[in-house]
């Protein structure tokens, strides 16, 4: 079964939730190794986007959820995390187009596509702690899982536990990209907030569909 704008809008509500849920603890990964905004911008953008659901004209698709996420995250997040969580919105919403369902390879590719936009405007690379570190291998996970023929719900599931185990992976890298990296070695032995962030969205998505 393919991903609906059902699932799309719940996954929306399940995010703002978890946000909310782990502020604290985002907070303070970013007050490790950051200034301890992370947990707070990310939640004040997930609670501008609730309302917004409300004004979704009928009809609308997986692909308008994501894009007036996008656009709501980058007028209210600010920070780094910002403009990169935008412009993953924003190119997952370009990848899933009009289609108003998605199946196993669709999702695998909107995720493609959020990474990819996220590289694009950070320019981080694997192993520099930050949020690519959870999406890279959740990337692969949901490309392997989509072509052995995963339905998406399960595409998901495997993105969604690849991203978790690659926030966890965080912790012994030295930063080398955003503010974490003006630490150098100090930031070693801390999980990247970004990445943390990215794994409970992706869990979030996992368990929208499982439902
Ligand atoms: P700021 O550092 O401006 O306060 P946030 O605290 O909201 O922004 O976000 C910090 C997170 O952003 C980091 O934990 C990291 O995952 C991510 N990040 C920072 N710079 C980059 C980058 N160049 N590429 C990818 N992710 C990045
Ligand atoms: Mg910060
Ligand atoms: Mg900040």
């Amino acid at each position: 079964m393919g991903l609906d704008i059902t699932w799309a809008v719940d996954w929306v509500r399940r995010s703002a939730e978890v946000v909310a849920e782990h502020r604290v603890e985002l907070i303070r990964l970013d007050r490790d190794i950051g200034d301890g905004d992370h947990g707070e911008n990310l939640d004040r953008g997930f609670e501008a986007v609730i309302p917004k659901l409300d004004d979704l004209a009928a009809g609308s698709t997986p692909g308008d959820v994501l894009k007036m996420v996008a656009m709501t995250l980058i007028s209210t997040v600010g920070g780094a995390a910002g403009p990169l969580y935008g412009t993953a919105y924003l190119k997952a919403a370009a990848a899933a187009g009009s289609d108003a369902s998605l199946d196993g390879p669709a999702v695998a590719r909107v995720l493609e596509a959020a990474r990819d936009g996220i590289v694009a405007r950070g320019k981080a690379e694997v192993g520099d702690k930050t949020m690519i570190d959870a999406w890279s291998p959740a990337v692969e996970a949901a490309a392997a899982a989509a072509e052995a023929g995963a339905d998406a719900t399960a595409v998901l599931a495997a993105a969604a536990s690849a991203a978790a185990s690659g926030a966890e992976a965080t912790e012994p890298l030295v930063a080398r990209k955003g503010r974490a990296s003006y630490l150098g070695e100090r930031s070693v032995g801390h999980r990247d907030p970004g990445a943390q962030s990215s794994a409970l969205l992706l869990q979030a998505a996992a368990d929208a569909a499982s439902e």
